[in-house]
């Protein structure tokens, strides 16, 4: 059965949904995007990624043609047109059509585009055995040159990532900043757990603000742990109790090895499964509701 997409205020068939080969997202990387999940009908924390949808055009100095709560709207209906209640939605808004020199200013109308699709996940076995990690020689952008918490169309840091993370045969690596502390993964935040404490890097390390990470950081405090937002290096993460990464697609996944090296005794740790379950039971409790009662 063929999908239905969002396309600048149009529901069309997914073979029509097309934008122009002038469009500044696809020649230059020029929009921002989002990658949100639904779970049993709930919409996980819809409203947050949003707010982070406009903080990065803001960014930009993209201005989004719809208001938060139209979005919202928008993002709904596209989910009850295609009669989802598991999905995994991309909100993508480009600068829109332009000539073929930089200047956005060219570009009259950003273009707005919500596909709801199916979800690809890591094979279920991950989440209980644990990804292999490699660190990868393709450093974080520097906050610098482009903000990591801009989530821009233009990925190509990341993709340098995956593909080193495709050519040594792992799912996964970790990418260091320019100050060779670990920032993040490539689409995913890094955590570990040292002496029963949770330690994640903080926003100055030059990292996307995961929904999920600040859903995991609320979940361990809510259960007592002591969580720190700190910078922390290699040798750090080869010899932590446990590790996990957290993003929308990865949701929590355990990480068991590390560029050859054990963590913990190679098994996903006791506060990593005990957040699995934390995060299973909150996905489908907080967030909107695609067809409220
Ligand atoms: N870092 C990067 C680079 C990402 O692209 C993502 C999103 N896949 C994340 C972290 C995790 O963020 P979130 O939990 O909001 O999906």
């Amino acid at each position: 059965m063929s999908l239905v997409v969002y396309v600048n205020g149009e529901l069309v068939p997914e073979e029509r949904a097309t934008i122009s080969v002038f469009d500044h997202g696809f020649l230059y990387g020029d929009g921002v995007f989002e990658g949100i999940r639904a779970y049993s009908g709930v919409v996980f924390r819809l409203r947050q990624h949003i707010e982070r949808l406009y903080r990065s055009a803001h960014a930009l100095l993209l201005e989004i043609p719809l208001t938060v709560g139209e979005m919202e709207a928008a993002i709904l209906k596209t989910l009850r047109a295609n009669n989802l209640r598991d999905s995994y939605i991309r909100v993508v808004v480009s600068r829109g059509k332009g000539d073929l020199g930089l200047d956005p200013r060219k570009c009259q109308t950003p273009s707005v585009i919500i596909i709801t699709d199916g979800i690809t996940l890591y094979p279920k076995e991950m989440y209980e055995n644990g990804l292999e990690l490699i660190t990868l020689n393709t450093r974080r952008n520097s906050a610098q040159s482009l903000d990591p918490n801009i989530k821009s169309l233009n990925y190509l840091n990341n993709i340098l990532g995956k593909i080193e993370c495709i050519r040594a045969n792992v799912l996964e690596g970790l990418m260091l900043n320019l100050d060779g502390h670990v920032a993040e993964a490539t689409g995913d935040n890094v955590f570990l757990v040292r002496n029963g404490e949770l330690l994640t890097p903080p926003q100055s390390a030059g990292i996307l603000d995961g929904i999920t990470r600040n859903a995991v950081i609320e979940m361990a405090l809510a259960r007592g742990v002591v969580v720190r937002e700190i910078l922390f290096n290699l040798y750090d993460v080869y010899n932590t109790d446990e590790c996990f990464l957290t993003g929308t697609g990865a949701e929590v996944i355990p990480v068991v090895k590390v560029d050859g090296r054990e963590i913990g005794r190679g098994k996903p740790g006791p506060l990593t499964q005990l957040l699995i379950g934390d995060f299973r039971e909150l996905v489908c409790r907080d967030g909107a509701v695609i067809h409220p009662a």
